[in-house]
């Protein structure tokens, strides 16, 4: 690592006169440039100006087994050497993408079937509106097109699952979303749900209110629903009691399918393999990446189950060829990256101990800043938690957005030394640290919260602005 300020200070410029950042505000970047990662060690990752912070996010969801694990480096030097490429297409293969393919559906709920790979959760997210088209042409109709997702989910950037990312950022101006999709309403048991309404009634309201538009679209062009388990960047939002039953039951009287979006929830995060275990969702396609290899190298992969595979094997003589793939699916490096990281997750129980210190956070969370003025709700499950940021505790009101108070809480954060996200359209602090959290990693992050929270909070007053 390189303390030099000026070295810095080059390589902070450099950043500006060439890189165009993803979701970044340009004209904050310009202003105040970006903040160089240089290494990372377990659960903390070091900046070029030698800061050490506790990682309290995972990367972006992502680096599930924590940094620095040798065996993961290991094994994708070791496959480098020995095979750095091969493509899957016209039935190519290698064993690193073989044997992965085998553990995904070993950890994937009873009746997935068949593996396909990809880079990234967008792109998994396209071949899955695209498997879902193609098997409802196979079926013999080809009306049955339509895909359902949820006001505020987040399913990816590309095209399609842009398209299912229902935020007005990330369509306006790129002429989003497709014609194809629409949303229903989402859960939020803190601001939506009735205050004298039970969980399990909220649940069938919500799928009711999906089955209405099912009904009003006509059942025949419908072909599939996707969810998050808990929604992420959407909230931090988990289900109520009942949720994916009563959804479920509505998918099955009309024929269509459930695509599980496991990007975050998957490999463990929320304290069991992945949300669908969690939530005994019984999904048709899963989509899975982050977790999946823990951000060491880009991997995704789309999962079908025996009824959507039944259909393509059947018609299989009639095809030409399934055409569909990518350069680097089934990237053997990146399987062995996976394999490597699965290994760890299975030999260190961290799905365990994502259970484990993913209730130990919420609760000492709700000790130590339960009370604060600012502090709404403190919400989620596993290694999952959500945070939201309120103006008046009672009421519920929000602060105003173009306030950032989340932003506010992220910055002081950096102070604290801890890494927090903000998500794009609510005051949530949002905290998915790596599963390999000790109890003492655990404390150091609530407190820099409480720290970066209470700060704000001081400051607000203040200001008088609670
Ligand atoms: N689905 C979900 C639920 C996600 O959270 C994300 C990324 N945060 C994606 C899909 C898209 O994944 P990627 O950024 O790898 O394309």
């Amino acid at each position: 690592m390189n303390h030099n300020p000026a070295h810095n200070l080059a390589l902070e410029e450099m950043d500006k006169a060439c890189l165009l950042h993803p979701a970044t505000s340009i004209a904050d970047h310009l202003a105040n440039g970006p903040r160089i990662m240089a290494e990372a060690s377990g659960v903390h990752v070091t900046d070029t100006r030698g800061n050490r912070f506790l990682d309290g996010a995972a990367g972006l969801w992502c680096v599930n087994v924590g940094y620095g694990r040798k065996e993961i480096v290991e094994a994708v030097n070791a496959q480098m050497s020995r095979l750095p490429f091969f493509h899957s297409f016209t039935s190519m293969s290698n064993e690193p993408s073989i044997r992965l393919g085998d553990k995904v559906l070993r950890w994937a709920p009873e009746g997935m079937s068949k593996v396909i790979f990809g880079s990234g959760g967008s792109d998994a997210n396209d071949t899955n509106i695209k498997l879902v088209w193609y098997y409802n042409n196979l079926r013999g109709m080809p009306d049955k097109k339509k895909i359902i997702s949820r006001d505020r989910a987040y399913h990816g950037v590309t095209i399609g699952a842009g398209s299912l990312t229902a935020m007005p950022v990330y369509h306006q101006k790129f002429d989003l979303p497709l014609p194809q999709i629409r949303y229903t309403r989402s859960v939020d048991m803190f601001r939506d749900k009735p205050a004298d309404m039970s969980e399990p009634d909220y649940s069938k309201l919500l799928a009711g209110e999906l089955e209405k538009l099912i009904l009003s679209e006509g059942p025949e062009t419908v072909g599939a629903f996707i969810a998050e388990p808990v929604m992420g960047t959407g909230g931090v939002l988990p289900p109520p009691e009942g949720y994916f039953q009563e959804v479920q039951a509505v998918l099955d009287k009309y024929d269509v399918l459930m695509i599980a979006d496991e990007v975050i929830c998957g490999f463990g995060r929320l304290g069991a393999r992945f949300g669908s275990e969690f939530y005994g969702i019984r999904p048709d396609i899963m989509t899975m990446a982050k977790g999946l290899s823990s951000g060491y190298l880009p991997l995704s992969a789309s999962v079908i189950n025996d009824r959507i595979w039944a259909v393509l094997e059947e018609t299989a003589p009639q095809m030409a060829s399934f055409g569909h793939g990518f350069t680097y699916s089934a990237h053997p490096a990146c399987a062995a990256a996976a394999l490597a990281n699965i290994e760890i997750l299975e030999r260190e129980n961290l799905v365990g101990n994502a259970a484990k210190m993913g209730a130990l956070l919420k609760t000492r969370l709700k000790e130590t800043i339960g009370d604060s003025p600012i502090v709404g709700d403190i919400r989620g499950e596993g290694m999952m938690i959500g945070l939201e940021l309120v103006k008046d505790r009672e009421t519920k009101e929000a602060f105003d957005l173009s306030l950032k108070t989340a932003g506010k809480v992220q910055a002081k954060g950096y102070e604290n030394l801890i890494l927090v996200r903000t998500l794009p359209h609510r005051d949530v602090i949002a905290m998915s640290p790596p599963l390999s959290m000790t109890e003492e990693n655990v404390e150091a992050l609530v407190a820099g919260v409480k720290a970066s929270v209470d700060a704000v909070a001081d400051a607000y007053k203040a200001d008088r602005l609670i």
